[in-house]
């Protein structure tokens, strides 16, 4: 009853997980319950392939991919799980007959927000892909008390509330309290002769945290291969608290305890932001030696000899955040483990790649050298020792040349000396990788010109990608629905299959369905609205999103002053040729990043003044809407006409939200950034609006570039900002926008919104224009859906695979073992 996938035996696991673990009945259970008790019936069904899948990684000894990130934004896993487990439709009768609704349960699960943005999202799609794939593979991260904040919006404003995502517990995960790492921090460094007579060093003194792993299961679709997301929580080392305790001070030791637990508490809240905080370090190098101790404890099970581990493990560092893993891994081999510098060199590039997610200076992470050598005296003489190495090689392939020597150096001079991470993990590591054609670019030609001369071929590009079963198949289902009734479901495990549907975009037929199933989305996400807000968004309108993280860079201050725009033409009467439209905003800001909560503040005031006049809003609505995670995403997304990605050229690494938007059928809006490029090769020009200054024009332009100009010779943008900053939209609330002004004008607009706007304003324009030939529109919308094959993570993984990680899927069998072998699986041997 715990592993039959038919509807009866969902049935009778849910009743006895609502009676014996949950302990309710009938009368007291509440939906909470129910969604427990329902989860863990999924569960049930997804561990025997879980301990198939680990079995056959085992004995067949295949290589692993390890996956580091300091974020996974998992969002809700029911949906997914009964989908890739090819059980929705029985739990959903199963649920149904007992006379509750599969998608009202479903609401009931808080989304696991242990990421902030792209980065951590990407992480979460990996995952899914990985193990559609049958490629073995652990996630590894840490399990925060504490995700990324919910955001509420108080008079315009963001507050921040804690995401206690753990306060009724998380039905997914299992403890497993003996997977437990001591990790060192502080301490000193001793050198020692070894009874060779050589030198070798130890790290005593050290102050000690615990590792304890919990484990989720990751289903590929069709249910074969269930790999592992691995997610550390720090506790106590009881020893030590304990010899407190002997001593006396009881309330020292606790206190103590709490202090070592602090550790995982929090995610920090900054997207492409780096602060140089001391508990962000030790979070760091606590990850990644829980980590690597484990892929090591799990590769000396193998009983192969050190040189095997790179064809044993690929580990990729997502970003900079895990890269002090080049330093560990060093440390491991040589002090515990006792091979050579060379050795264990050797070993440690082959083993490690390193993706690149930025190229923004404030999000590049340098550790101070005095902090860092508080924390990790003897990972900063291994860095040190790595500089030195590296910097001889230097002098070789340019010599003479002393400044080359002071730019690549690992180490920064300066007071505080910083250590370049990103240096860092390069030298580390076998490859980088940027994450979409352009910025992979950028990263040789301008972040790093050095080392992509010194070795080009550590350098490649892997343009991310999304996972179509989340953001189509779960997300859409009438559309998924209407593409599988027309080309079959092929595009699940093979999303290039969606090109099937080019011919289609040519079918009378064909398009009235997709409109009528876009109008779908729209309602539902009109009726979730209501529901969550009490607003009442009109939906017979171009629905026009822009939901990211809330940065400058993203350019929402863009968005807003086009709609400021509008406002003066509607309140001059040039409505000629105006379609109604419902503006769309969700986003969260980092706590510290006034300029972004400003704009969020900026947002929500023209709502209001917009919303609230009837003479424009017949025209035009603005919604900002509360607290943008995943599960938000995947209502708004099938919703939207336009897809607002309009960064500066330059900026934005790739993007992957625009690439859920186009497989939902929006058409992008946006600037040559990230992977918008890539999705204009694919679509072509005429199926999306390009606008702006390329990357090489906003280089160029910026030593002269003058915010005053653009503002002065153009009608529309100069009445704009002047009713911007006349008050109209802060009345009662004087000058709260003037820094916008201020960076605007005075700061010199770092993200050219000026230079833009014109291009922008046309664009929007030409949206209009084109929606109003609806047939047009929907053949546009069509194409892009057919064209979005290349942004699925599957190809993004398999691309990783091959020319990163070397790894090969490994086939599991089903496993059908039944219930009656469970007693005698289980008697001592
Ligand atoms: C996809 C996604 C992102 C990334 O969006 P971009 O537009 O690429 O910045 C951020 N947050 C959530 C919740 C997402 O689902």
């Amino acid at each position: 009853m715990r592993s039959g996938n038919s509807k009866d035996a969902i049935k009778w696991d849910f009743a006895e997980h609502l009676k014996y673990n949950m302990g309710v009945d009938s009368y007291s259970a509440t939906e909470q319950d129910r969604f427990m008790a329902l989860a863990n019936a999924v569960r049930d069904r997804l561990i025997n392939q879980w301990l198939q899948t680990q079995r056959t990684h085992h004995e067949k000894g295949v290589k692993r991919v390890y996956y580091l990130s300091l974020e996974f934004l998992m969002g809700r896993a029911m949906g997914n799980n009964v989908i890739n487990a090819g059980f929705e439709e029985a739990v959903r009768d199963a649920m149904e007959e007992l006379g509750y609704s599969f998608e009202e349960m479903r609401e009931q699960e808080v989304d696991a927000g242990l990421g902030n943005g792209g980065l951590g999202r990407l992480a979460a799609c990996f995952l899914d892909s990985l193990a559609t794939l049958d490629l073995p593979a652990f996630g590894y991260g840490l399990r925060y008390d504490y995700g990324i904040f919910r955001q509420g919006v108080e008079n315009g404003h963001q507050v921040e509330h804690p995401d206690d995502w753990l306060r009724n517990g998380n039905p997914w995960e299992i403890e497993r309290p003996e997977v437990s790492v001591p990790v060192n921090f502080g301490g000193r460094v001793q050198a020692v002769q070894n009874a060779k007579g050589q030198t070798v060093y130890q790290w005593v003194d050290t102050d000690q945290v615990i590792g304890v792993a919990f484990d989720t299961p990751i289903v590929g679709f069709g249910g074969k291969t269930v790999n592992t997301l691995r997610l550390w929580s720090a506790r106590a080392n009881e020893e030590f608290s304990f010899h407190e305790f002997n001593e006396g001070d009881y309330v020292e030791a606790v206190a103590d305890k709490v202090h070592a637990e602090n550790l995982t508490k929090v995610l920090y809240p900054n997207d492409k932001l780096y602060l140089g905080k001391e508990l962000r370090l030790k979070q760091q190098y606590f990850f990644v030696a829980c980590s690597l101790a484990d892929i090591i404890r799990r590769f000396k099970k193998s009983g192969k000899k050190w040189k095997d581990l790179p064809s044993m493990a690929a580990i990729q560092l997502n970003d900079t955040h895990p890269s002090v893993a080049v330093a560990e891994l060093m440390r491991i081999l040589m002090d515990h483990e006792g091979l050579t510098w060379e050795t264990a060199w050797d070993i440690t590039v082959k083993t490690l790649g390193y993706t690149n997610h930025t190229l923004m200076p404030e999000a590049l992470e340098k550790w101070a050298v005095p902090m860092f050598e508080k924390l990790l005296p003897r990972h900063l003489q291994i860095i040190y020792e790595i500089n030195h190495r590296f910097l001889s090689q230097v002098a070789i392939k340019f010599p003479g040349n002393t400044q080359k020597l002071a730019d690549m150096s690992i180490i920064e001079e300066g007071n505080p000396k910083q250590i370049r991470m990103a240096y860092l993990a390069i030298v580390g590591s076998h490859s980088t990788n940027g994450v979409a054609a352009l910025h992979t670019e950028l990263l040789k030609s301008r972040l790093v010109p050095n080392f992509a001369q010194m070795w080009p071929n550590r350098f490649n590009n892997k343009t991310n990608g999304i996972t179509q079963r989340r953001f189509l198949l779960k997300a859409n289902p009438p559309l998924a629905k209407l593409i599988t009734d027309t080309i079959g479901n092929g595009w699940v495990t093979n999303m290039a299959e969606l090109k099937k549907l080019l011919p289609y975009a040519e079918d009378t037929a064909f398009r009235k369905q997709f409109a009528a199933v876009k109008a779908q989305a729209k309602q539902a996400l009109a009726d979730q609205v209501l529901r969550e807000t009490g607003w009442v968004i009109e939906t017979d309108r171009i629905f026009d999103v822009q939901i990211k993280r809330i940065h400058e860079y993203k350019r929402q201050l863009l968005n807003a002053l086009h709609i400021i725009i509008l406002y003066n033409r509607i309140k001059a009467g040039k409505t000629k040729g105006l379609l109604p439209r419902t503006f769309i905003f969700g986003g969260k800001a980092a706590p510290g990043y006034a300029m972004a909560k400003l704009i969020i503040k900026l947002i929500n005031n023209i709502s209001n003044v917009v919303n609230n006049d009837p003479d424009v809003n017949k025209y035009l609505q603005v919604y900002f809407l509360p607290n943008y995670r995943v599960s938000l995403a995947e209502k708004i997304i099938p919703a939207a006409d336009v897809s607002e990605q309009i960064s500066t050229a330059g900026t934005e690494a790739s993007g992957t939200g625009n690439m859920k938007f186009m497989a939902n059928g929006a058409l992008t809006l946006g600037t040559l950034d990230g992977a918008n490029i890539e999705i204009r090769e694919e679509a072509g020009d005429e199926n999306c609006f390009i606008f702006g200054l390329t990357a090489d024009e906003v280089e160029e332009l910026r030593p002269t570039y003058d915010p005053y100009k653009y503002y002065l010779e153009n009608q529309e943008i100069k009445d704009a900002l002047d009713l911007l900053f006349s008050g109209h939209f802060n009345f009662g609330e004087p000058n709260i926008f003037e820094p916008i002004r201020h960076t605007l004008f005075e700061g010199g607009d770092n993200y050219f919104h000026l230079a833009d706007l014109a291009s922008y304003t046309a664009a929007q324009d030409k949206v209009v224009a084109q929606y109003a030939d609806q047939d047009t529109w929907v053949r546009k919308a069509i194409i892009n859906v057919a064209t979005s094959g290349k942004f699925s993570s599957d190809r993004t993984i398999a691309e990783y695979a091959k020319d990163i990680w070397d790894v090969k899927p490994c086939a599991i069998d089903l496993n059908t073992e039944g219930e009656e072998t469970l007693i005698e699986a289980t008697k001592r041997k």
